[in-house]
């Protein structure tokens, strides 16, 4: 039992009725300290950022459920890793933050979009090379991620879909071969979109709830779209970056008047940054894309955001778009590897995308949402008014 509890204490000058508690925390993640004090019927607005304080009678029942008991020395040493380095080190308390992580599999869709020549499309192969050593690198740190796939990369590799999806990671919407929606008609958007779905299905009887434009780019039809596809959530825009938001349906913009906010509709937008995007930090691509990172240069960005959100994000969102043709050579696997490391000791919460857009919309639905005091609600609201 990794749950911890140490001895009581008074603390007479404090100005609650309760003047004597213990604490509880986690020798391993918080998930577990979370599901102990569930147990308990401790509510989660009780937990203090790195511990719970429990009172006499609750310490008892932690004790009989389990938990060990050990001294406030031992319990603070044990708990040391996470919120106690980032106090050592001068940081403010842990906020939770969840790491998303993301490969978009694009394989040789990505090229076959733009080009003919067998020689650039083989790039993409490279991508079905790397996806053992990216499962691999999962594996070794429980983490669970989403991989983006376009339809036409489950049919050329059905085996590799079906190896990720077994591996409990997530599969999401990815288009048929790469196209980009906004030079495509609505019907052709359609289509597309619908090639992709079945794809899935046949390669690994998947059905994604989530959906990641390929080139992060929208038509002005792709949000209708997506909400009469029922799906959940969408990664390809970014208006915020730590905090997921409602998208909406009906803007209205020009060069010649005020943006014009529409209506918050039931899609989640899970936040995109292309800073956050292994491809524009170290790939070559003529005309586009000539930048070749150092991957320590990476790791920093990478890990400034990270620091910054954990600090101050609490219940925040990161989510990294990565694509296995591009991440998997060796030198980057390196810095990934370091990077999840520093992210796992700080406690932070690997999960896919899907299970993270599912939780936040429970705890934010639109309905109150959309009363709230984001940004982005306050300015529907004014739209509306
Ligand atoms: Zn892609």
């Amino acid at each position: 039992m990794p749950v911890l509890v140490d001895p009581l204490r008074e603390y007479p000058h404090v100005p609650y009725r309760l003047k004597r508690w213990c604490h509880m925390a986690v020798d391993g993640s918080f998930e577990e300290l979370h599901a102990f004090a569930a147990q308990l019927g401790i509510p989660r607005h009780r937990f203090q950022g790195d511990h719970y304080d429990l009172p006499p009678w609750v310490r008892e029942r932690a004790v009989s459920l389990g938990a060990a008991e050990v001294s406030t020395r031992e319990l603070l040493e044990r708990m040391a890793g996470r919120a106690a380095t980032a106090r050592a080190v001068g940081l403010p308390p842990v906020a939770e933050l969840s790491v998303c992580l993301s490969f978009d599999f694009d394989a040789m869709s990505v090229w076959i979009a733009q080009t003919d020549n067998p020689a650039t499309i083989s790039r993409g192969e490279f991508g079905a090379v790397a996806i053992p050593r990216i499962l691999a690198l999962l594996e070794r740190r429980g983490a669970r991620a989403t991989f983006f796939i376009p339809g036409h990369t489950a049919l050329a590799y059905p085996f590799l879909v079906r190896e990720i999806r077994d591996a409990g990671h997530e599969i999401g919407h990815h288009g048929w071969v790469h196209e980009n929606p906004a030079k495509l008609t609505a019907a052709q958007e359609r289509d597309v979109f619908a090639r992709g779905l079945d794809a899935l299905a046949r390669a690994a009887g998947v059905v994604p709830v989530g959906y990641r434009s390929p080139a992060a780019n929208f038509s002005a039809s792709t949000i209708e779209l997506l909400v009469e596809q029922g799906v959940l959530y969408d990664t390809s825009c970014s208006g915020s970056d730590f905090t997921p938001y409602y998208l909406r349906r009906g803007d209205r913009f020009s060069k010649t008047g005020p943006y014009a906010f529409g209506t918050a509709v039931d899609l989640v937008e899970l936040p995109f940054s292309w800073g956050l995007d292994d491809f524009t930090h170290f790939e070559f691509e003529a005309g586009w894309s000539t930048e070749q990172s150092a991957p320590s240069a990476v790791q920093e960005i990478w890990h400034g955001e990270f620091e910054y959100a954990h600090a101050n994000v609490a219940g925040g969102f990161m989510g990294i778009c990565m694509h296995p043709q591009v991440i998997g050579r060796g030198h980057r696997l390196t810095m990934l590897d370091r990077l999840t490391g520093v992210m796992a000791e700080r406690g932070a919460r690997f999960e896919p995308y899907g299970d993270y857009a599912r939780r936040w919309r429970e705890a934010n639905p639109l309905s109150s949402w959309v009363e709230g005091g984001s940004v982005h609600a306050r300015a529907a609201r004014e739209a509306m008014s």
